[in-house]
Order: C-alpha cells, then structure tokens, then sequence
C-alpha cells in the first residue's frame, strides 16, 4: 500500500466504541469509511473499562460544590437519550451484548452525604431523569447485602451495565457489513490540511505507508486526540486520567444493581458470570519516559494504595465483599475535558476536522456516535449536541496557523 492515494468520504481515527460506532451510522447513512487503528479494535479505554451503564450526575461532578454541580447536571439530558439508545441498542445490532439495565443505587453513608443526593435528585427529576431517594430503611428493603449502615441511596431503574469486551466488534462488523473499510495495525502519522481545505493523513500499517485524501476526519482516539490534533497545530483540552478495575472470583448472584457512592470512588456490580466488578474512578500511575515526562502509549501501573482504599470502600458499603478472592487488577487511561463535559463535534478552525472524546463514553459512546454521524451526514450539528461542541474551546485555537 505503499504511497496509494484513496478516496474516502471520512477517515476515522481509532477502533474503539467511539470510532466504530460512528462508521456504523455513517456507512448507513451512506457515506465511505476508513477505520485506521493502530493495535486491534478495542485495545484502548473501550476495553478495559468497568462496562458501567450510569445515567445518574457522576460523583465527579458533585465534589466540586453546587456552582460545579449545577453546571454538571446539563448532561442529564444527554444521559437520557443514552438511557434510550441503550434500551434498544441490542435489537439494533442484532445481537445480545450482555445488557443489564435492572436499577442503580448511589449511596451515601453520612447525612451530609444525603442532602447533596437530595440536591442531586432534585436536579435530576427537574431535566426529566426519574432518580429517587430512599432512606436508610428502603435501601435496606432493596438491597438487603449492603451495609447496615448506609444512610439511604439514590435509585434509578435504569442504570445496569453491558459487556465491554463484545460491543465495539459489533459495530465494527456492521459497519464492515455496511461497506466500511477497518484497517488494524494502522496508525495514523501525519495529517496535514491542504489550500482546498481537504485533509492528507498518511497511515502507517503493516504493509508500509498509504496516503489518504480525505474531506473529512474524524478523531476518535481517547486520549491520544489531543496529540493528533497537535499534528495540526490545534489543541483539545483533554486530560489523560489513568485508571483501575478489580474482578473477584465468582459467586452466586447476589448483586443486580450498579452501585455507586455519592461520597467516595465507587462503582461495583455483578456480570453475567457472577463475578464483581470494583472500580469507581481510582487514579493508576502513569508509565514514565526517561525524561519523567507520561508515556501514553504504554500502560498505565496499578497504584498499591488506590487499589486497597478502593477495595476498602467496597468492603465497607457491601461486607460481604470480605469473603472473595481478587482475581486480577487491570489499568485502562481516558481523558477528561476541561470542564468535565465530552468534547464532539467539528473543530471551529479546521472545518472538516471532528473530534469526540471525553467523559464516560461507555456510557454515552453510542448515543454520541449517533449524534456526531447526524452532524457529519448533515452539516451541522443537532441541538442534543449543542453544549458539548468543541467550539466552546475555540479561543484555543486562536493563534493555529493552517494553509
Ligand atoms: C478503567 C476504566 C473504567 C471506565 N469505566 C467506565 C464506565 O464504567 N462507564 C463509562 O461510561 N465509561 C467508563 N470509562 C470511560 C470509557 O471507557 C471511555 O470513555 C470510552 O471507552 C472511550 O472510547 P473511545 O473510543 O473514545 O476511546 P478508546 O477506546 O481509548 O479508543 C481509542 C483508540 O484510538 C486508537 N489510536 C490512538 N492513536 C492512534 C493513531 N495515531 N492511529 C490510529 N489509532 C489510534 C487507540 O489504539 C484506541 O484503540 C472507563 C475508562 C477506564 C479506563
């Protein structure tokens, strides 16, 4: 493939649910797609996460106090429309994917805790999300394996989690099916704008180098985006947040519900095979360069303290945790926006050039793969897709030099 010059209507950069959910709508809706991936498809943060289907306002969004909270909450509207897509995402693949969508508790174990869930459903229930809170006494009711101690929940009947390991090569190969062409081992190594405003990326695969002329590219490549879009000049205000999930041994089914903790890192639930899940947001270390700079490109190593305040936390909201075997601890990186929202949509300064990441888009990967597809197909944006456009970083972009 050495020096072939293609032409596709899109180039999609990154085999994760992000990138190949987003060529299954295009290829439907019509339009040439190249998937470039690096390694194999799903070998980024699409793999490795907690498969966690939370549509409640995280707790990363409430440990900044109400101002931060109040402007977190605007995801709640996204995360209904994610609830939505999630429901019927099966049927539209045509295949099971191991969903579980049978409620979700956030707990809290302080009455301070209590009153920000108050706050918290409050939000909710004003945009629409049906979340309620339950005393000490209901959450005992539901979920009689939880600690005595906890001092109420907030429930929504929705939340659940999905197979993490299965839903990105299922779009892939619908995609595929649709005409999309998904090339692995292919990395992209240079992107460059023309004068006519069309993009040259070369692609580096097995076979050598393969150049690509493209109106159109989509960045969907976690947390390497910022660096890709460095090749332009442009910057995304994305962060890398390297993190840890812990799987026990199996056990009979005890555990129906996602949990989460309105105070502390938590999320934990029970798969298909019986085993538990535990994570919750704990930072994992970063591998180094020589120079002590982060190296993203390798995995990221298990944080000793983190794993045990995170199995911790876990012991003390379910005690029954206590009597299982760890089996493994595994490391995955993502990346968080500058204000905490995912960042989807075209980059102001290059038109052409879109980009989503950011967040927790296991969660609300698919619903934004459909918006974005919508935006691309169409030529602007849907409304749904308003406030998380990257143009609210345009000012960054403001001294970018292209062609
Ligand atoms: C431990 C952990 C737990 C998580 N838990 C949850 C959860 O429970 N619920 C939730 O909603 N979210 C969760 N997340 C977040 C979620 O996993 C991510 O937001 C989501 O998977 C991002 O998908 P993506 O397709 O954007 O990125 P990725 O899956 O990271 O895919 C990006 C791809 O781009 C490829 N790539 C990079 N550079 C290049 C290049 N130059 N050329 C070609 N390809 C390239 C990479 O190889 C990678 O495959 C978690 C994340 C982690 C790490």
């Amino acid at each position: 493939m050495t020096g072939e010059t293609s032409k596709f209507d899109i180039l999609i950069v990154g085999g994760g649910l992000v990138g190949c959910a987003s060529a299954w709508h295009l290829a439907r809706l019509g339009l040439k797609v190249l998937v470039a991936e690096r390694g194999h498809l799903n070998s980024g943060a699409s793999g490795q996460n907690a498969g966690s289907l939370h549509f409640q306002i995280e707790r990363r969004f409430l440990e900044q106090g109400e101002k931060a909270a109040a402007d977190g909450a605007r995801i709640v509207t996204l995360n209904r429309l994610a609830l939505e897509e999630w429901r019927g995402i099966e049927h539209m693949l045509g295949r099971p994917l191991d969903v579980a969508m049978h409620g979700g508790l956030m707990v809290a174990e302080t009455e301070a805790q209590m009153a920000l869930l108050a706050f918290k459903v409050a939000r909710e229930n004003e945009l629409g999300l049906s979340t309620q809170v339950l005393d000490g006494a209901q959450l005992r009711e539901r979920a009689p394996y939880l600690s005595p101690h906890l001092a109420g929940a907030a429930w929504l009947a929705d939340e659940g989690h999905a197979n993490p390991r299965i839903l990105v090569d299922a779009f892939a190969e619908g995609a595929g099916e649709q005409g999309a062409r998904i090339r692995t081992g292919t990395a992209l190594t240079g992107l460059s704008m023309a004068r006519d405003g069309t993009y040259s990326a070369v692609l580096s695969g097995p076979d050598g180098e393969m150049r690509v002329n493209t109106p159109r590219v989509l960045l969907a490549s976690g947390h390497w985006v910022p660096r890709l879009a460095g090749m332009l000049g442009l910057n995304v205000p994305l962060y890398a947040a390297p993190l840890m999930m812990s799987v026990t041994d199996r056990t009979e089914p005890v555990l129906p519900y996602l949990i989460q903790h309105v105070g502390a890192r938590l999320s934990m639930k029970q798969t298909e095979d019986g085993n538990l899940l535990i994570g919750g947001g704990w930072p994992s270390r970063l591998a180094r360069r020589a120079d002590g700079t982060p190296d993203l490109d390798r995995p990221a190593a298990v944080e000793m303290k983190n794993l045990r305040a995170n199995l911790a936390v876990a012991a003390r909201v379910m005690p029954g945790l206590a009597q299982r075997s760890l089996l493994r601890t595994w490391t995955g990186t993502t990346c968080i926006s500058a204000d905490q929202l995912p960042i989807v949509g075209e980059i102001p300064a290059a038109p052409g050039l879109f980009v989503a990441a950011g967040g927790s888009l296991f969660t609300l990967g698919p619903v934004l793969a459909r918006l974005l597809a919508r935006t691309i197909a169409e030529g602007s944006a849907p409304e749904e897709l308003s406030m998380f456009l990257p143009r609210r970083f345009a000012h960054l972009d403001a001294f970018a030099v292209l062609p």
